[in-house]
């Protein structure tokens, strides 16, 4: 995969270098800013049911995606985790399963951070 780091600024790189992984923060405040959260989460709102298997799922998104792009497609970790950045609000479920399939149901990213479970993914052993 190509990469973009040499056409964005500065504050974009050090992002890119420095955030390691997404974070249920990070994750809470890209959906709002979507509108897909009704209310601004840094500020303390507690999440219903809904909101935590909602953020539950775009983690898992990011974090087996990235594993995959790592593992089996061999890019960088730096590329993978970002190019997870742009498409984990939009992987279907079906995508993530197989790939989480493909990888044995791997229960950390490369970033050591744990992977949520498929609701019909994981179970099988
Ligand atoms: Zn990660
Ligand atoms: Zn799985």
């Amino acid at each position: 995969m190509l990469s973009k780091k040499d056409a964005v600024g500065s504050l974009e790189v050090a992002n890119a270098m420095g955030v390691s992984c997404a974070t249920a923060s990070e994750t809470l405040k890209k959906l709002y800013e979507k509108g897909m959260l009704r209310r601004e989460p840094w500020r303390g709102v507690s999440l219903s049911e809904r909101g935590i298997m909602e953020v539950n799922r775009i983690l898992r998104n990011h974090r087996v995606f990235e594993t995959y792009a790592y593992e089996v497609l061999s890019i960088s970790l730096e590329d993978a985790c970002e190019c997870a950045n742009r498409v984990e609000l939009y992987l279907s479920e079906k995508i993530v399963d197989s790939m989480c399939r493909l990888l044995g149901h791997p229960k950390e990213c490369p970033h050591k951070n744990s992977i949520p479970e498929g609701s019909s993914c994981c179970m099988e052993k």
